[in-house]
């Protein structure tokens, strides 16, 4: 690793660099660095529109670079820091994200990037051989079997942060070569999302600030709406697929409301491993950060005095529709997933949009999913894939336009 010296304690720090650090897994990320000065050093940080807070975190942490996409904003950018006398070098563009991932002097990439965009600086980091912090889970939905043939050519380490993967990673034997006979399948745990007991008849009525109250955990709008559609959990069971390179039939969920059992590994003796804390991000962003150390992360401790109950139930695939598409998409052709994920993306933008009912969101997703035809589609390469994406998003839009709200 290319570590930096810190004058004060001599010990060697992580150089980060953060892709959406502007974001809620983003700020999560700064809060436990800025709990640890002498492990860390900031070397870069990514934004996509929020300008103020990316130069709120410039100035509080002086990082040496900061992108934008937009080149207008990001001199803007530019501008305001030197004015505060901050030598932050800003870059714009897409590239910009691919090039401070592949960085040489990074050496530790946190992915809080939310959607497809953040794929190709995944791949660049995951070539460059990199430590990745992966929270940013579309990333290997839209292109699971790329994603990990790059992480395995660059041998980069890659960290799952989604709390469900960080958790199933935590309880796995450190032999990892040996997971894949050992386990007999895994749970994946889900809040049931905010609408768990609402009456499916009014789903209609839901509207995009509903959808995005979230019972135990404040994120970003569109990982708000997947958890209320429980898309969220779809992602996930195609992004462990990936990362435990187990069978889709070896994934299950279960509906556990307090969120205090992360996810849990069911061995072949049926010995039952499980992962447990407050539900706060900062947990599997610490592991991340520190694997395989453990260091403090700012949350709670578990109070089980307190606790009332712990209570699991079966998903219902009826009211969540959505939910089986995850097996189904990874028994199919390759290239599935990335339709699901780019219609989804479609969907639930229209529906913060207002411009379609939360009821709807399924109907673009299946609608997609039934017109493109991946058979002959190429999936080996990012060009590739994002040709799928484009297509997929083509066709939702279209099905949108034909939609009353
Ligand atoms: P947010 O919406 O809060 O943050 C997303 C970040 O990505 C922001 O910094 C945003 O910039 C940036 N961004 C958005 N679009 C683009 C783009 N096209 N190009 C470059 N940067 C972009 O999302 P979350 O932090 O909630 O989620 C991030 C990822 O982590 C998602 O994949 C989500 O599924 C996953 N995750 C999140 C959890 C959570 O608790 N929030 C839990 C587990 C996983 P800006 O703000 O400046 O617009
Ligand atoms: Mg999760």
């Amino acid at each position: 690793m290319n570590t930096s010296a810190n004058p004060s304690t001599g010990a060697s720090r992580q150089r980060v660099c953060i892709l959406g650090a502007t974001g809620s897994v983003g700020t999560s990320t700064l809060d436990v660095i800025s709990r640890h000065p002498d492990r860390f050093e900031l070397f870069a940080l990514t934004a996509h529109s929020r300008v103020e807070e990316l130069l709120r975190q410039c100035v509080a942490w002086r990082p040496r670079f900061a992108a934008l996409p937009d080149a207008a904003q990001a001199g803007d950018l530019l501008v305001r820091l030197r004015e505060q006398g901050i030598a932050t070098e800003v870059l714009c563009g897409a590239q910009a994200l691919c090039d401070l991932a592949a960085h040489e002097e990074v050496d530790t990439v946190m992915a809080a990037i939310v959607g497809a965009a953040g794929l190709a600086p995944c791949l660049a980091a995951a070539h460059a051989g990199k430590r990745l912090l992966l929270a940013n889970k579309e990333a290997l939905v839209v292109g699971g079997a790329l994603f990990m043939d790059a992480v395995h050519a660059g041998g980069a380490t890659l960290l799952p942060i989604d709390s469900e993967h960080s958790a199933i990673f935590q309880c796995l034997p450190e032999d990892r070569a040996r997971w894949a006979h050992r386990i007999d399948h895994i749970l994946l745990t889900s809040s049931g999302g905010p609408f768990r007991q609402r009456d499916p008849a009014t789903f209609g009525e839901i509207t995009p600030d509903e959808a995005c109250a979230h019972p135990n955990f404040a994120m970003g709008r569109k990982i708000s709406v997947d958890s209320a559609t429980m898309m969220n959990k779809a992602l996930e069971v195609i992004e462990a697929r990936w990362l435990f390179e187990l069978a889709p039939q070896q994934i299950r969920i279960v509906i556990h409301p307090q969120q205090i059992v992360h996810s849990m590994v069911v061995c072949r003796d049926n010995s039952v491993l499980a992962q447990l804390g407050t539900p706060d991000m900062r947990v599997p962003i610490a592991y991340g950060l520190s694997f395989p150390e453990r260091i403090e992360s700012g949350a709670a401790q578990l109070d089980f005095t307190s606790l009332a109950a712990l209570t699991f139930e079966a998903p219902d695939f009826e009211r969540c529709p959505g939910l089986a598409l995850a097996w189904e998409t990874l028994r199919g052709p390759e290239g599935s997933t990335t339709v699901l994920n780019a219609a989804n993306e479609a969907a639930v933008a229209a529906f913060l949009a207002g411009t379609i009912r939360f009821d709807q969101i399924h109907s673009v997703i299946a609608h997609a999913l039934e017109r493109i035809d991946v058979g002959s589609a190429g999936h080996d390469s990012l060009e590739a894939l994002l040709e799928i994406d484009s297509r997929a998003r083509r066709q939702a839009a279209q099905f949108v336009k034909g939609l009353a709200p």
